[in-house]
């Protein structure tokens, strides 16, 4: 296989390195990247298998190891990351859990913010300490909440930003700082933001993660996830979890997210603009009683946004006026946006997260989340955002 061009550098513009970086082609020089569905590489000899095996030859092995499909993706991504290195996974959750096993051991202690995706917080409050790995759980906006969390055997700090649903904003060059304190690592789910919105590496983080599920493939066709961070790091302790214990990515998965990547910068760019499209609209309607975008000058971390942010963010989060009953005569007149836990995809997705994603919680931590019940969740898609106006209005006229 012959690599693309300038792969693992920062010298090609993002759009340009979604659409070529990691590129390797084989001997028949395909235009597309090819699907490698293998699970085993044949040897020219024992001499060349032994080579393979020992690590004199880099390479492929055996596709739980490393697959060449999913390590394109892999390269492409990480380039546009301007991260050391990468590793693909099954889902958003192996990903999460494989960033957070490859940082932990018994004895250890992890903190996080509350507002996480359900499956992340149940990892950080239930799963972790079933293993001995005790858990603090603080309010990311918080930072005098994560200092006191602090522990000298604190390894991991974890966050979501923007947070799912209420899309708050946490700062995290500070998070970083307080973390590296005590030398743990952090680790952001940016999957909210977007590679192309903040950088966490940049900003102070150690490790990225994304469920790839969302914006990167963002039509709805397969589940996949990536942990970013240094090489040593990923090389000495991500790979082999990956490698003895199989969270690892389809290459047909891998070949998808591919595509993907190359349209990311479109898709996501028209999202948010008719993200904030909605949002300033939403602003002035007397029915709705509160209005969460990123993008505004009324968002409450304002601030943080305009310093770690470079663009506002494809989901809107918004109350209705009259608890659920409104919200759900609400979101049952909409016509073209349809009702769905899922985000980032090509189609307009509404959640009502008091009796969906966040109803196990319970009534309790949602009211400490500030999820009422008449917070919405929307996901724009990529439909004309007149088209998707006209929804919203006709909507609220039914509230
Ligand atoms: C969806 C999501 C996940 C989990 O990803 P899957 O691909 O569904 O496993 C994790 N974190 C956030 C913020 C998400 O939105």
């Amino acid at each position: 296989m012959t690599s693309g061009k300038k792969t693992g550098t920062r010298s090609l513009r993002p759009a340009t390195e979604l659409v070529h970086g990691g590129t390797a082609r084989s001997a028949f020089g395909e235009t597309s990247e090819a699907i490698f569905l293998t699970q085993g590489f044949v040897y020219a000899g024992a001499e060349a298998a032994e080579a393979r095996f020992n690590g004199e030859d880099p390479g492929f092995v055996y596709s739980r190891y490393a697959n060449p499909t999913v390590q394109m993706f892999e390269d492409r991504i990480k380039t546009l990351e301007g991260a050391e290195a990468a590793r693909g996974t099954a889902s958003g959750m192996a990903a999460v859990n494989l960033a957070l096993m490859a940082s932990v051991q018994a004895g250890d202690h992890v903190v996080a913010s509350k507002a996480l995706f359900g499956s992340c917080r149940y990892i950080c409050e239930t799963l972790l300490p079933r293993f001995g790995v005790d858990s603090t759980l603080v309010d990311g906006t918080d930072l005098d909440q994560w200092q006191a969390a602090l522990r000298p055997n604190t390894k991991a700090l974890f966050l979501e930003s923007p947070t799912n649903p209420t899309l708050e904003v946490i700062d995290i060059a500070a998070v970083a700082d307080i973390g590296h304190s005590v030398a743990a690592r952090l680790i952001v789910d940016n999957v909210f933001a977007t590679p192309l919105y903040q950088a966490p590496l940049t900003l102070g983080a150690d490790v990225v993660v994304y469920s790839a599920t969302k914006h990167i493939d963002g039509q709805g066709r397969c589940l996949g996830g990536v942990v970013l961070g240094d090489e040593e790091w990923i090389a000495d302790d991500v790979m082999p979890f990956v490698k003895h214990t199989g969270p690892h990515m389809s290459p047909f998965n891998a070949w998808v997210l591919l595509k993907g990547l190359e349209t990311l910068p479109l898709r996501v760019e028209r999202q948010s603009s008719s993200a904030s499209q909605i949002a300033g609209f939403l602003a002035d309607r007397p029915k709705v009683a509160r209005l969460i975008y990123p993008g505004r000058e009324d968002h409450p971390q304002a601030e943080i946004v305009k310093r770690q942010m470079t663009g506002g963010s494809t989901m809107v989060a918004f109350e209705i006026a009259g608890g659920k009953e409104a919200a759900f005569r609400f979101t049952n007149a909409l016509d073209i946006i349809r009702i769905s836990n899922n985000l980032g995809d090509a189609k307009s997705l509404i959640t009502h997260p008091a009796t969906t994603t966040h109803q196990s919680i319970g009534e309790d931590a949602r009211a400490e989340l500030g999820i009422s019940d008449g917070i919405l969740r929307l996901s724009v898609g990529l439909e004309d955002p007149a088209d998707l106006l006209e929804d919203i209005e006709n909507a609220l006229n039914a509230v």
